[in-house]
């Protein structure tokens, strides 16, 4: 019998025509005209998981895009890894700055161009070969697998966490490995460890019952506006630190992740001038990586009151509005730290005044997972037998909430194992995917499999 690397070498020509079958369908989660096509990947990619040999294979609904699962669960003793990635993309637009049509792939110079290529039909694709490869040539799989694919990734999964929450039963798992992301570079590997969280809130802040003339009240009347920027002014000290009370009390950043964040490459230089400013700004103390990864922060996203016309007007508006958004890490809450900063925006408040501060829903929690987990403990074998380097440890300033998800409801930590890179214009016009990350992915994916066969099954 052929060994799984013979298997994927002989198929490879097939695989890739599938891919670009894959990539023709339109399915952009955003646009309600294409929602039958996000139903049609769907299907495509259920049709494809059972030609993979893979069992119990259903499309479920959600309130909005449908997921697909799947499973092979003959491995008893051995963990169960549910593989999670999603079959909707971005839109398209401007169109015309494609070379060629989006949903219509080619291939040039070793890439494949078309929407979702990279993200993540490319990625999402190689688990599915890989785990067919494995039960053609060795009639089995090393672990317990179950795939979870959503069709609603790019608009946010807001139908998800219901899904997930009433089907902890169906998903229960190990642990999650998720085939949406990427490494650091085409001979440098990653592995991401943590992300930051999200909180929301707008002040509003009234004074008099309505606007004044600045001549007939002036000078005896709060300004809503100053008292505004007051309030503002406190929250952050002039170097940067954060002054809301209690605000710093839940964050873990210890002498390890330093060292770990201090290992990946980062040119401050290159960094400036690529965003033409003359001076990094932040917490003191620490270095600019370490305060987009791994420090939270809290930013006025917009502020907005009194005139705003042409030339002059002599008014003393009665109301000034501002809108803050706060990066959280672990251990931060959401719903904490919009209290804490209620009770400073309360104390900080000039007489005068009334303010009203407003809590937006959107909200993430961080995500932080053990730099030792044992799934990336076997994603690093992994990479080290197929880059002949020891990954980075990165992390992301943003959000991505499908891993705090998982967590929340399935207690399962997501090691983030997939093969796009940082050039592929994911979201952009004329994105692509290396038919080189493709095969190294599916090759990556069966050693991964047989690495998590060592790792104890909680059950
Ligand atoms: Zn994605």
């Amino acid at each position: 019998m052929a060994s799984w690397q013979e298997y994927l070498a002989q198929n490879r020509e097939r695989f890739i025509e599938e891919l670009l079958e894959f990539l023709r369908i339109p399915s952009i989660s955003s646009l309600p005209e294409h929602a039958d096509d996000v139903q049609e990947a769907a299907e495509w990619v259920a049709e494809r998981m059972l030609q993979a040999g893979i069992e119990g294979v259903r499309i479920l609904p959600t309130e909005g895009h449908p997921v697909v699962y799947g499973d092979w669960l003959h491995a008893p003793g051995k963990p169960t890894i549910l593989i999670y990635g999603h079959f909707d993309t971005q839109p398209v637009d401007p169109l015309e700055l494609w070379t060629h049509p989006p949903f219509e792939p080619v291939i040039q110079n070793g890439r494949v161009y078309a929407r979702g290529a990279s993200d993540d039909k490319g990625n999402m694709l190689i688990p599915i070969l890989a785990v067919e490869a494995l039960l053609q040539t060795e009639g089995k799989l090393p672990v317990n697998v179950k795939f979870f694919f959503e069709g609603q990734e790019e608009i946010g999964s807001p139908h998800l966490p219901p899904f997930v929450a009433a089907n902890r039963e169906l998903l229960a798992c190990d642990m999650v490995v998720s085939s949406d992301g990427g490494q650091w570079s085409e001979d440098q590997p990653a592995l991401s460890v943590a992300f930051r969280g999200l909180c929301a809130l707008q002040i509003d802040v009234v004074g008099a019952r309505r606007d004044l003339h600045s001549g007939s009240y002036g000078g005896a009347v709060q300004n809503p506006i100053h008292a505004l920027v007051r309030i503002l002014d406190s929250m952050r000290s002039p170097d940067g630190k954060i002054l809301v009370d209690g605000f710093y009390d839940d964050v873990v950043f210890t002498e390890e992740d330093r060292r770990l964040i201090a290992q990946v490459p980062f040119d401050e230089a290159e960094f400036k001038a690529e965003l033409g400013v003359t001076e990094l700004f932040g917490e003191p103390g620490y270095s600019t990586l370490e305060r987009i990864w791994a420090r939270p922060t809290l930013e006025v996203n917009g502020i907005w009151g009194g005139f705003q016309g042409e030339g002059v007007k002599t008014v003393l508006p009665n109301q000034a509005h501002a809108k803050i958004t706060c990066r959280l890490v672990a251990n931060q809450q959401p719903a904490r730290i919009r209290e804490l900063i209620a009770a400073h925006i309360k104390q900080h408040t000039p007489p005068g005044v009334k303010v009203n501060v407003h809590p937006f829903a959107s909200a993430a929690d961080p995500y932080r997972m053990p730099v030792d987990h044992p799934g990336n403990q076997a994603a690093r074998a992994v990479h080290l037998q197929l880059y002949g380097k020891e990954p980075y440890y990165v992390r992301s300033g943003g959000t991505i909430p499908v891993c705090s998800l998982f967590l929340q409801h399935l207690g399962a930590y997501t090691v983030n194992f997939a093969f796009g890179l940082k050039d592929e214009q994911a979201h952009a016009p004329n994105e692509f995917f290396r038919l080189s990350s493709f095969d190294r992915g599916q090759q990556a994916y069966c050693l991964l499999l047989h690495q998590l066969a060592t790792v104890d099954s909680a059950d």
